[in-house]
């Protein structure tokens, strides 16, 4: 009996599958298109080879260009990700089939990679077409030894990545996932052949989420004095997806409370509802750590300016990016070999700038230089152990000591190599909070724009220091 119905089950499963992968026997044809996407413009330009080669792949094979097969999506839910991959879709009239890699999770042995397989034989018969993988971590974290569910996505990984080198890129099937965790990916997945394209979708800026209100706006009806640049001001670090919530949260406030056009209010009360939601997954920004974000970041940037070694300031911004509050972006420089003492012990000012500027604007820190905080007491002790960079200990490499058991410097060694990192780490944080201190009027003004506009470019950067 037992088994009777652990088979009928499995059946059972086997069959609410199939519905679920396939919307139809052609797949879908989406009629999105990158009008539906707003902001995304250098993220457009990019895909729009993609396009071409779906609507005419012939002429791509002549020339004897290939094409991608994957293109890895990298993103934060609800940034847009399904939606570009609709659109090319849609722009190049080709059909649409999506699964989504949790489906996978709680499926039975041998499901998962057959599901796989089945996806791509359709593909193949439908194609030219667009293949969308959803939360592809959810299948495509590193390979483990492991049993049971483990080893089960095991499997489905090894299929996927089977079907990926299997169809030729004549085929004209283009596979596009999405993820918001692409260090967790295995690396198979990224090799030449597979996902060996990353695009990042990133939260929208000021301007961006203008455009995406806008786009929402225009089935609503909306007063006319509504601004909905004020709107998109308000809103910082909030996705294309919860954009469009606030819009539909305001259309059903303004129909409750009989309204004969959504109001300001009625936004200013679905910017809240949807805010207290996301006060509970630690996301909102209040004024508060928008100020302590501006004069972090400003800190880093004011820095980074008066030393010598370091890079010149391409970015400073305080939308939130992955986990940190804001960022400041540096310009990219020929490859080096090697780096000196000196720039490292510069590297270490501007790493605790952030940390500096809370301290001596805002007399107080926060735990929002943390990561500044481990990535320089890193460097300080590679410093001291590996570089032999320290005086004191000199030009040997401690590292080397658990290996072979030599003690080359005695018992007390982890506290001399403390007390070295803690030297080079002092040093460099009075040095910032110096700087810092030299140069307060434009500490702060950097830090009202920032509170002001978001971002300010480097050309804009340099006009507070003409
Ligand atoms: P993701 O796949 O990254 O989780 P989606 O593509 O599913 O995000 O986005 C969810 C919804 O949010 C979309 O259907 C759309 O309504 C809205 N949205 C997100 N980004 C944009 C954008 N750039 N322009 C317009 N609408 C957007
Ligand atoms: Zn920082």
């Amino acid at each position: 009996m037992i088994v009777i119905l652990f088979i009928v089950i499995l059946q059972m499963q086997g069959l609410g599958d199939k519905g679920k992968v396939y919307d139809s026997d052609k797949g879908k044809e989406t009629n999105v298109t990158f009008q539906d996407v707003a902001g995304l413009e250098e993220e457009k330009t990019e895909l729009i080879e993609i396009v071409e080669f779906l609507k005419k792949p012939k002429k791509f094979h002549e020339m004897g260009a290939k094409i991608p097969k994957g293109i890895l999506l990298c993103g934060k839910p609800g940034t847009g990700k399904t939606l570009i991959a609709k659109a090319i879709a849609g722009e190049a009239g080709v059909p649409f089939i999506s699964m989504s890699g949790s489906e996978f999770i709680e499926m039975f042995a041998g499901l998962g990679a057959s599901r796989v397989r089945k996806l791509f034989e359709k593909a193949k018969k439908i194609s030219p077409c667009i293949i969308f993988i959803d939360e592809i971590d959810a299948i495509g974290s590193r390979r483990t030894n492991a049993s049971g569910a483990e080893s089960e996505n095991n499997q489905t990984l090894n299929q996927l990545l089977v079907e990926m080198d299997g169809f030729e890129t004549n085929e004209t099937i283009i596979v596009l996932a999405a993820t918001n965790r692409p260090e967790m990916l295995d690396k198979a997945l990224l090799r030449p052949g597979r996902f060996d394209r990353q695009i990042v979708i990133a939260a929208p800026d000021a301007k961006g989420r203008e455009e995406i209100l806008k786009i929402h706006a225009e089935n609503k009806k909306i007063e006319p004095n509504v601004d909905l640049k004020e709107i998109a001001l308000d809103t910082a670090g909030f996705t294309g997806a919860e954009l469009a919530n606030v819009l539909n949260e305001a259309a059903i406030t303004a129909t409750i409370n009989k309204h004969t056009a959504i109001t300001k209010t009625d936004i200013e009360d679905a910017v809240k509802k949807v805010t207290v939601g996301l006060e509970k997954h630690s996301r909102v920004i209040s004024e508060k750590d928008k100020k302590l974000t501006a004069y972090h970041e400003a800190g880093h940037a004011i820095v980074s300016k008066f030393l010598e070694t370091q890079l010149d300031v391409k970015e400073v911004s305080i939308i939130p990016r992955g986990v940190a509050g804001g960022y400041t972006m540096y310009k990219t420089n020929e490859d080096k070999y090697y780096v000196s003492k000196t720039e490292m012990k510069e590297k270490l000012v501007a790493l605790l700038g952030g940390r500096a500027a809370e301290q001596v604007a805002l007399n107080d820190i926060s735990t929002g230089a943390s990561n500044d905080i481990e990535v320089a007491t890193e460097i300080a002790k590679d410093m001291v152990t590996k570089y032999g960079m320290s005086d004191k200990v000199g030009p040997i490499n401690l590292e080397v000591k658990d290996k072979y058991e030599i003690q080359p410097l005695g018992e007390n060694i982890d506290e001399l190599v403390g007390q070295e990192v803690k030297v080079l780490i002092d040093t460099a944080y009075s040095k910032a909070q110096e700087i810092l201190i030299n140069n307060m009027d434009k500490l702060h003004a950097v830090s009202e724009r920032l509170l002001e506009k978001e971002i300010i470019s480097a050309e804009e950067f340099e006009t507070f220091f003409k």
